[in-house]
């Protein structure tokens, strides 16, 4: 295992540390590559999973904000094992999928800018609803507190963004 790992040709842009939890090995998985749909507003998206022998994940997602932003919503819902979305998806394509991702850091880093996106989203609604309608008196101070909650998560939700694009880039 260690030869494979150095042997590894993307070992050098990719610094995952080498943790074992819950990690199918490459040679049990059911299936490596493994295809699967999801439907956004009526359109069909393909998405493809395979893992590399360095323990790498590559996602792919045909939609246009994973071109345009290195991410979508679309592989993070199945980094989360989200299925709600798949189509025409058989059980043994999900389970494949979980062995592929399951203690990868592509599935950590998934799970972390799910967690991120959605305190920022709360934080952002309780922006909305909680500020005062002037600076007069304390609200000022208020304003300090909602704006610096807002600014802590908008500050996580970039760094568990970050760690998530660079994972799926294609190198
Ligand atoms: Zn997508």
């Amino acid at each position: 295992m260690d030869e494979l790992i150095r042997s590894a040709p993307s070992l050098a842009n990719w610094r995952r540390r080498p943790s074992g939890d819950g990690m199918v090995p490459l040679s049990e998985l059911a299936r490596n590559p493994v295809a699967l749909t999801v439907s956004d507003d009526g359109e069909e998206r393909s998405l493809s999973a395979e893992r590399g022998a360095s323990g790498k994940v590559w996602l792919t997602c045909s939609c246009a904000s994973s071109t345009a932003e290195g991410w979508c919503n679309h592989r993070i819902d199945l980094l989360c094992l989200r299925y709600g979305a798949t189509v025409g998806t058989s059980a043994a394509s999900k389970q494949a999928f979980e062995q592929i991702v399951t203690g990868t850091a592509l599935g950590h880093a998934g799970r972390s800018a799910d967690r991120a996106l959605k305190a920022f989203a709360d934080c952002l609604a309780a922006f909305d609803a909680q500020r005062p309608a002037n600076v007069a008196g304390r609200n000022l101070g208020k304003f300090t507190d909602l704006v610096s909650d807002l600014a802590a998560c908008a500050s996580e939700l970039e760094d568990a963004l970050g760690t998530l694009r660079r994972l799926l880039e294609r190198d």
